[in-house]
């Protein structure tokens, strides 16, 4: 039987509203439950390390992927760590087989991850569903954001629709 495996992006910043962290456990949990095997960025900061404990709290696989130059900085306790030689091959590694994506509350590294992503469901280079967590509106901007470009005929709406925005961990559910 193939695995079930979501990946998701997060901040690697420790110095937010617990509310972020909050929901990513519960998010992750729910995932779990639903028989995703979870894969991040592998760090022990921020709400990496958050996904990465509820991970094994639930006793899912947890994959995390790592630059090289991030030594040292991996989680203690996932069940496959992987090194990258580089922040794209990263990306890469942590989206391979995933059917699932999800951009939990972070910034730019974060915005990297979920727009390199959107770009290849939508060239058909891969197939997963795609979402933010869009904890008490804080993805508001970037919804702001992308009906801009949809305004201005930059993204057509079928494109614009493949991201979608759930505001709490029960409406990502559906989406599983
Ligand atoms: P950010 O949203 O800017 O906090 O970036 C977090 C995301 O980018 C994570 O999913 C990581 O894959 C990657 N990343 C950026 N900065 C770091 C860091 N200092 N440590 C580990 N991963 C990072």
């Amino acid at each position: 039987m193939s695995e079930k495996k979501a990946v998701f992006f997060c901040s690697a910043s420790s110095d937010i509203d617990p509310k972020y962290n909050q929901a990513a456990r519960e998010a992750v949990r729910a995932a779990c439950l639903a028989g995703y095997s979870i894969v991040s960025g592998g760090s022990f900061r921020g709400t990496m390390g958050v996904v990465c404990d509820t991970a094994r709290e639930c006793g899912a696989p947890n994959c995390g992927v790592l630059p090289e130059f991030m030594k040292g900085l991996e989680y203690d306790g996932l069940t496959e760590l992987r090194w990258a030689r580089s922040m794209s091959e990263r990306k890469d590694m942590m989206r391979e087989g995933v059917s699932l994506a999800v951009a939990l509350p972070g910034g730019i590294g974060t915005m990297d991850e979920l727009f390199e992503t959107m770009v290849l469901v939508k060239l058909g280079r891969m197939k997963a569903t795609l979402a933010v967590l869009d904890v008490d509106g804080f993805y508001e901007p970037l919804r702001a954001l992308l009906d801009h470009f949809v305004e201005h005929g930059m993204l057509t709406p079928e494109d614009r629709a493949l991201l979608h925005f759930a505001a709490t961990p029960e409406e990502l559910e559906k989406l599983f």
